[in-house]
């Protein structure tokens, strides 16, 4: 037997723990604003309908599913051409197991070794794993004090590291920041021979008056705007994500796939669901007047805010970020310690656990030094 290093690790992977934020029970935190989950559940009608889809896929699970997709990518397509895109079809639209996934299989597509992913911080953790994942180069440049992005420098860099993908969440994670159609327009233009993914997790909590990449998409060949069921619809637990591009791009990202991705399961629990659309859409509605209110709270307690177009929100600063979170969290609140530091993240859930929140935080900061000074 040799006396290699057990187990026999990639070495850049060797001492890394997964990722994932802390999953608590709901006795250990009974408000739980950590993860930017939709606080409301399927309705009863809704997930009846998903029960009795579910049961009619189970007669057949001894087959394989469908693996182009094909009922839900048409489902899909309707959906995008209702919420900021127009003129979207079943062949621009690709989906898999949650848009972390659909994001994974496009740096397999179009990264790889000798090729780098870039993005500009703060930014959402998973894309330095997508990266390594696929052996891609990582490069991130940043963002400029309110988060939005700098033109001028994202424009240098792209010349000067010619990434073949270009991730950028809009609205962004952590900050709720979402990009300017000048901005994503100059990254596609700059970025000539790369893709722009443009990650609309949060997109369809954006404000008033925010666009939605999805309408670029007619004029950049080399857009792909990604969007989940994880959020606006209330479905995290089904894992189901999906791009609208230009049908090259999803005939390139098919090759990648591994067959029959997406479970039978899975396929008709989100065409379900999407049946659904305008009743947890309405629930989006409660979800961005509570996200505006909470903001403006968070103002009033003289705490820097980020402006949000996304169910969390971006608080700071703090001297010890890490004091704040663990007082919350004695108080039975679970937010989390992420972006910027000083900063903390809360997600937006009903009104009660939103008042919990308000309550805890009031405690905390009445008794806690924490705030940092001018
Ligand atoms: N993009 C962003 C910016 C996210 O915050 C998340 C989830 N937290 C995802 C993508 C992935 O979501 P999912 O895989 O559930 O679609």
């Amino acid at each position: 037997m040799s006396q290699g290093r057990w187990p026999p690790l990639r070495e850049e992977l060797r001492g890394v723990e997964p990722y994932g934020a802390p999953q608590l029970s709901r006795e250990q935190a009974p408000v739980q604003l950590n993860v930017n989950e939709n606080p409301y559940g399927p309705s009863p009608a809704c997930a009846a309908d998903i029960a009795r889809a579910v049961g009619e896929a189970a007669a057949s699970l001894n087959r394989y599913p469908d693996r182009e997709l094909v009922a839900l990518r048409e489902a899909l397509a309707a959906y995008l051409n209702r919420s900021g895109g127009s003129g979207i079809t079943s062949d621009m639209v690709w989906a898999a197991n949650g848009s972390n996934e659909v994001m994974l299989q496009l740096l397999q597509a179009f990264g790889g070794p000798g090729r780098v992913a870039l993005s500009f911080a703060p930014t959402y953790s998973m894309y330095p794993e997508y990266a390594r994942d696929t052996v891609t180069g990582w490069i991130v440049g940043h963002r400029e004090q309110d988060f939005s992005l700098d033109l001028d420098h994202a424009r240098a860099l792209v010349a000067e590291r010619r990434p073949s993908v270009v991730l950028l969440p809009s609205p962004n994670n952590p900050t709720g920041t979402a990009l300017p159609h000048e901005a994503v327009g100059a990254l596609c233009e700059a970025v000539e021979d790369g893709l722009v993914v443009i990650d609309e997790a949060y997109g369809e909590f954006r404000r008033a008056g925010t666009p939605s990449a999805l309408e670029l998409l007619p004029s950049y060949r080399n857009l792909v705007v990604t969007r989940t069921m994880s959020k606006a619809f209330a479905l995290a637990g089904a894992r189901l994500g999906y791009l609208a591009a230009d049908p090259a791009i999803c005939d390139a990202v098919r090759v990648v796939r591994l067959p029959y991705h997406v479970s039978a399961v899975t396929q008709a629990t989100a065409l379900a669901a999407l049946d659904h659309a305008d009743e947890l859409l309405a629930r989006v509605d409660d979800l961005r007047a509570e996200r505006d209110r909470t903001v403006e709270w968070l103002r009033a307690q003289g705490l820097s805010v980020a402006d949000s177009d996304a169910n969390f929100v971006l608080f700071g600063s703090f001297a010890d970020r890490h004091a704040v979170w663990g007082a919350l969290l004695d108080r039975g609140v679970l937010i989390r310690e992420t972006g910027p530091s000083g900063w903390l993240r809360v997600s937006v859930g009903t009104p009660s656990e939103m008042r919990s929140f308000r309550t805890a935080l009031t405690e905390v900061l009445g008794t806690v030094s924490t705030k940092e000074g001018p």
